[in-house]
């Protein structure tokens, strides 16, 4: 399985680091070895003094599909959980003033802990979910799919271009506003529509 991410996702976020507005979904990818399950730890690198949290919403793909038409990219898709895109933020500092690939601040190993997954027939509205994660029991970062620059439709018709999708990928699909710096012994807790689906100790 892959993991394809999509970066700059939502305006609030994009200005929180002063990054350019895309015109075109980002796309990075990680490796199957970044993925976390099973409310498992994540345990802090010792290659960077910055690692912070981007909740996001993830979909899970049930089936192969290549040039995906808008009109049936929602049957590609039958469940959505919620996943930490963690990121080295001064190794992506360093990468992105030299203009070089993001994969070490971003695709190492346990840089994707994903929780628990919902039946997509508990969303009625792909363009109204909401989601939240808290840090040591404090609220931290909240988003909603209206906010999205680039809809679950518009990401899967245009990754699938490049990339063929497989069964049991996962698409992580951009983070709001809130990012910010964890360390050794926080706990990040994610709530989907108020349902606890996601839990990581840092440690
Ligand atoms: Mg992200």
């Amino acid at each position: 399985m892959k993991i394809i991410a999509i970066g700059r996702n939502y305006a609030a976020h994009i200005e929180e680091l002063n990054n350019e507005r895309p015109s075109e979904p980002v796309v990075f990818m990680k490796p199957e070895t970044a993925l976390i399950k099973k409310g498992q730890p994540f345990y802090h690198p010792e290659f960077s003094q910055d690692i912070h949290h981007e909740v996001e919403l993830v979909l899970k793909i049930n089936k192969e599909g290549k040039y995906i038409q808008r009109e049936f990219a929602h049957t590609y898709f039958d469940e959505i959980g919620l996943g930490i895109d963690f990121t080295a933020r001064d190794i992506q500092k360093k990468c992105k003033e030299k203009g070089l690939p993001w994969e070490i601040a971003k695709a190492f190993n346990g840089s994707a802990p994903v929780g628990e997954f919902l039946p997509v027939s508990n969303f009625p509205d792909f363009g109204n979910i909401n989601f939240h994660l808290n840090v040591n029991g404090k609220l931290r970062q909240k988003g909603n799919t209206s906010l999205l620059l680039f809809d679950f439709t518009t990401i899967l018709a245009y990754v699938s271009k490049f990339f063929m999708l497989k069964k049991g990928d996962l698409i992580f699909t951009g983070t709001p506003a809130g990012v910010g710096k964890v360390s050794v012994g926080d706990h990040l807790e994610g709530f989907l529509e108020g349902k606890k689906v996601l839990n990581v100790e840092i440690k």
